[in-house]
C-alpha cells in the first residue's frame, strides 16, 4: 500500500513537468491531453507515492497539486507536505 497519494488539478497544471522530474520513486507522468490552457498536465501513476511531498514544494503553480499523507488506513490532507 502506497504511503502517499497526488491529486491534481488539470486546469492549473502548466506541464512544466518539475514534479514529474523531481519526484524520487517516478510515479508521475504527462499525459497526453489537453487542458483548458493547452498544457498536458501531470498526473499520479496510481502505485508508489511515499508522500515525500518534493512535487508539492517544487511546483510552481499553487493550487495544481495536493499530496495527501498516509495516516494509518486512512489517507487524510494533514501536515505541512499538504494542501486543502
Ligand atoms: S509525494 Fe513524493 S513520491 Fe509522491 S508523487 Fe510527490 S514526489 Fe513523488
Ligand atoms: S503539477 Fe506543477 S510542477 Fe507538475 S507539471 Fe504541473 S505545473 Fe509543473
Amino acid at each position: 500500500m502506497s504511503r502517499g497519494n497526488v491529486q491534481f488539478r488539470e486546469d492549473e497544471c502548466k506541464g512544466c513537468a518539475l514534479c514529474i522530474e523531481a519526484c524520487p520513486p517516478k510515479v508521475l507522468r504527462q499525459t497526453e491531453r489537453l487542458n483548458h490552457y493547452g498544457f498536458h498536465p501531470a498526473e499520479y501513476m496510481g502505485e508508489g507515492c511515499t508522500g515525500c511531498g518534493i512535487c508539492f514544494y517544487c511546483c510552481p503553480e499553487p493550487g495544481a497539486l495536493t499530496v495527501f499523507v498516509a495516516d494509518g488506513a486512512a489517507a487524510t490532507a494533514g501536515g505541512p507536505k499538504s494542501k486543502v
